[in-house]
């Protein structure tokens, strides 16, 4: 079992207190940050991807402060921003190609792993078609690709399913669940729906702090709001805390 942990993780950008002392630790599995835009899930998936530093409190993998670990952390790691971006000349598969050699792995491992990529992410017949032709929802079914490229054990996805039609948003639903066996997965949402499905566990940010963390069987219990009409116990407990779903 992996095990990502923040400590007393804070972020200011000048006056705005983006995280405050947020103490959290994922675990192998599911995990689901949702809260309404502004509440700090990039912020805070910005700092585990080591892409930005905290103002202070500390970021650990497996008890290892992650600034130390450096290379080894990326090795480890898969990161999908929010804007997939991609070379828009190189192909569908170029693109994995070009990742596969930035990610450490050799030639012949890497053309075993570009066709079974693109079969997952349903893009085998544009392995050869420029990522600039692609629409979005292809640009992004690519970037989980090259996300999930070399068996990561921590895998980040801000806001991942924006962009993909129900069946792709289905599919990747099973990527998530299968990568989530062996690796500590984090997606960021503000989509209700998409997280009642898959998340073992749910963390509702507001206003840069932690206001729930529990399984959604453990929150439903918490505050047991009757589901009403076509919204589910989870959108109801949202609208608790955030007044709105989307
Ligand atoms: P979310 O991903 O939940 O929408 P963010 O982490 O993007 O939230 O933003 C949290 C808060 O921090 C917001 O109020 C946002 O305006 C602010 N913020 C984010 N990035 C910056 C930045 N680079 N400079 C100043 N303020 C920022």
């Amino acid at each position: 079992m992996n095990e990502l942990t923040l400590q007393n993780v804070t972020k200011k950008y000048r006056q705005k207190t983006a995280l405050d002392g947020v103490s959290l630790s994922f675990k192998t599995g599911i995990n689901a940050l949702l809260g309404p835009n502004g509440s700090g899930k990039t912020t805070m998936m910005n700092i585990i991807a080591d892409l930005i530093s905290a103002t202070s409190g500390s970021v650990l993998w497996n008890g290892a402060s992650v600034s130390k670990l450096g290379e080894k952390y990326r090795e480890i790691l898969g990161f999908m921003p929010q804007n997939v971006s991609l070379y828009k000349r190189f192909s569908a598969a170029e693109n994995l190609r070009y990742f596969g050699t930035l990610k450490g792995l050799n030639a012949s491992k890497t053309e075993l792993e570009i066709p079974r990529l693109l079969e997952k992410v349903n893009l085998a017949d544009c392995a050869d078609k420029k990522f600039g032709s692609f629409s979005g929802g292809m640009k992004q079914r690519l970037g989980i690709a090259v996300t999930i490229m070399n068996d990561p054990k921590l895998v980040i996805f801000d806001e991942p399913t924006a962009g993909l039609d129900p069946k792709e948003r289905m599919r990747f639903r099973d990527i998530l669940r299968e990568l989530s066996e062996s690796a500590v997965v984090i997606l960021s949402t503000h989509i209700v729906s998409d997280v009642e499905a898959l998340a073992d566990n749910i963390i509702l940010l507001k206003n840069g702090k932690i206001c729930e963390n529990g399984s959604a069987d453990e929150l439903r219990e918490k505050y047991a709001p009757e589901a009403s009409g076509d919204k589910s116990a989870l959108e109801m407990l949202y609208m608790n805390f955030f007044g709105e779903t989307e």
